[in-house]
């Protein structure tokens, strides 16, 4: 039987602490701050615990695809708010709905983007447990392996030492 390796880091971890820490921006991995450079602009790697969110080509169109259902969601409710209360008003504007559309649509998928991409990285890593290698990047990204001093690698044709 192979022998399983774990991720100590996510161990600790459950989905409800994930999502919890994704709507702080915060990495769903570990828990550290300061993930973006500027509001939209995302580091490649976690400082805190080295995991690197764009595991695959792609990878981000979850985190669209959670923004722009957010965003629809919210325009749904305003829409059935602005309807409910225009309801009885016979000669009611279509002025409120195009102004609440647009205050909707362009300023929330841009407040929310950093947290859906944090989402999307919660989700991702819940549903698909970081490999090995991807844990040892990781580690390294965070605590380079130092080289040892003196060590040298065996080159082909040099007398091996006993
Ligand atoms: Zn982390």
């Amino acid at each position: 039987m192979p022998e399983l390796f774990v991720d100590d880091v996510a161990r600790r971890r459950t989905l409800r602490l994930m999502t919890a820490r994704a709507l702080v921006r915060r990495c769903p991995r570990c828990g550290a701050r300061h993930l973006f450079r500027h509001w939209v602009v995302m580091a490649e790697r976690c400082p805190g615990c080295g995991y690197k969110f764009e595991r695959e080509e792609g990878f981000w169109f979850g985190a669209y695809n959670i923004n722009l259902c957010m965003t629809l969601a919210l325009l749904f409710f305003v829409f059935i708010w602005l309807i409910a209360r225009q309801d009885s008003n016979a000669g009611a504007s279509i002025v409120p709905p195009l102004l609440a559309g647009l205050f909707v649509c362009i300023p929330f998928p841009l407040i929310f983007y950093p947290v859906s991409k944090t989402l999307w990285a919660a989700i991702d890593l819940a549903t698909t447990p970081l490999e090995l290698r991807e844990i040892i990047a990781a580690l390294d990204a965070v605590e380079p392996i130092a080289p040892v001093v003196g060590w040298e690698p065996p080159t082909p044709g040099s007398p091996q030492r006993r």
